[in-house]
């Protein structure tokens, strides 16, 4: 048996006055290909020989140039006409909430390609981030699309494997079926669905019940994405059957789960403690212990942000007689990397640090002395994992006369993994707090934090959902209107 294999992840933040190109890819081909996609070993076990395509990988990115994505899709789409004649499945990892421009979604794009050169029965299996957007024409395309669980992503790796052995399951007993789906006027924020908390805890549960009757192959409910805008943005309902005779059972189970979540509309709420900047800024002073860690949600790097804001970082430098130590992690700022990577530990500079891109990223001036130089990483997977792809450089250099020390790097990411800390050559644990680039808190943080809250800062990934400006999406769609 041979599969497909391709993956392709873009989180468009349109709020961000760039594009993303070719550079801005992880891109792997051929076994590496196989092995980043995380199936390696179920299509070892299992004797199934891969056909990769490409994997392309920009995270949390921005609107897509064109030319990169014709040439990302390219690779999809040649390797299914060179090997038509042997594919007996496709499985995609598609994230699903890319904005090429000029096209829309890059996702949706890439599946009806691969659908139109294998033609209609080939078995496509997409595996997917709940935050991304569907429509009824692209789930109908494929047999089973299923998103992760849990918000954070922690069952990311499981998902792809769960989602490769229904696809060879299926190849070995072929059933004519194919996912139905259900569009929700329901438009949320990532931040507002943490898994651990409700109404998501129930909904994943009521879809694992789902999923355990024989009839059923896989349930998932995505919870969309609302960084740009499009007519597919929302969240959705993908229900997928066992066998033919079970597509209209599926067709049922999609609009008990669609009428599930709906009814829980009014529960979704920012998990945790979430104020104000002032406010946040002020209650972490307040608090008695540590470590406290602030998370910066307009500057959310794992929402496609480009952690280049200093908003917080000016909050806290004009706290007169600031009692606790903080770490900043981090602020990108190529020049001033570029300025201070010659520098030896201990030597002293003037850094005027900030992109100056707009009133949220505003430069500060600032004597600083160097702590020490390391590297930016992003960890491939989920995880304490040591398999880190090397995005950048970091200096971590202390602001004199004071207790704060910021981490200036020359990309955008968010610290949370433990590796991102340790390339970075600082532990933030021996800081009272911690400010990241991130909208909720990443278990790391949250695990050992002893407080923390999500400031509800300006920036590309404002929280406020009611208030953001689409034009393009559905209506009427709830909370921007009241039904
Ligand atoms: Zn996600």
């Amino acid at each position: 048996m041979k599969i497909m294999v391709g993956f392709f992840t873009t989180e468009s933040n349109a709020n961000i006055p760039v594009k993303t190109d070719i550079t801005g890819y992880t891109i792997a081909f051929g076994d590496e290909c196989v092995r980043k996609c995380l199936v390696d070993d179920v299509l070892a076990e299992e004797g199934v020989e891969a056909i990769p395509a490409i994997y392309a990988n920009a995270g949390a990115a921005c609107v897509v140039k064109r030319n990169a994505f014709d040439y990302i899709e390219s690779c999809f789409a040649e390797t299914a006409r060179e090997h038509k004649n042997e594919i007996d499945g496709v499985w995609l990892h598609l994230h699903g909430a890319s904005e090429v421009e000029g096209l829309g979604s890059g996702d949706h794009h890439i599946l009806k390609t691969v659908r139109e050169i294998l033609g209609p029965y080939v078995p496509i299996v997409v595996v997917c981030d709940p935050h991304g957007n569907l429509c009824k024409e692209y789930v109908e395309n494929v047999q089973i699309c299923r998103s992760y669980r849990e918000s954070p992503h922690t069952d990311s790796m499981e998902s792809k494997k769960l989602t490769m052995r229904m696809l060879i399951d299926l190849c070995r007993n072929r059933q004519n079926i194919h996912a139905v789906y259900r569009k929700l006027p329901l438009i949320l924020g990532g931040e507002q669905s943490v898994s651990a908390d409700e109404p998501v805890k129930s909904i994943n549960k009521f879809m694992d019940e789902m999923e355990k009757d024989p009839r059923i192959l896989s349930a998932s409910w995505h919870v969309g994405y609302i960084r740009h805008d499009c007519d597919v943005a929302g969240c959705g309902i993908v229900v997928s059957p066992a066998t033919a005779e079970d597509q209209q059972y599926a067709e049922e189970k999609a609009d008990e789960l669609a009428e599930y979540v709906w009814n829980k509309r009014h529960e979704f709420h920012y998990t945790g403690t979430t104020a104000q900047p002032d406010e946040a800024l002020k209650m972490t002073l307040e608090f008695e212990g540590g470590p406290c860690v602030i998370t910066d949600s307009g500057d959310n790097a794992t929402s496609g942000a480009k952690s280049w804001n200093t908003y917080v970082l000016r909050q806290v430098l004009a706290v007169k007689d600031l009692k606790k130590s903080f770490l900043f992690a981090a602020i990108n700022d190529p020049k001033t990397v570029e300025q201070l990577l010659p520098l030896k530990d201990g030597e002293k500079a003037h850094v005027s640090l900030g992109v100056d891109r707009d009133e949220m990223s505003r430069a500060v001036e600032l004597d600083v002395t160097v702590k020490k130089h390391g590297q930016l990483v992003i960890a491939n997977g989920f995880g304490a994992t040591d398999d880190v792809t090397v995005t950048g450089d970091t200096v971590l250099v202390n602001v004199d006369g004071t207790d704060i020390d910021v981490i200036v790097q020359n990309n955008h990411n968010s610290y949370i993994y433990e590796s991102c800390f340790r390339y970075a050559g600082v532990n933030w644990e021996d800081y009272d707090v911690t400010v990241v680039k991130q909208g909720y808190i990443f278990p790391l943080l949250k695990e050992k934090a002893a407080f923390y809250v999500m400031s509800l800062t300006d920036g590309p990934t404002l929280q406020d959902t009611a208030h953001l400006p689409f034009r393009r999406i559905m209506r009427p769609m709830f909370p921007i209107d009241n039904i």
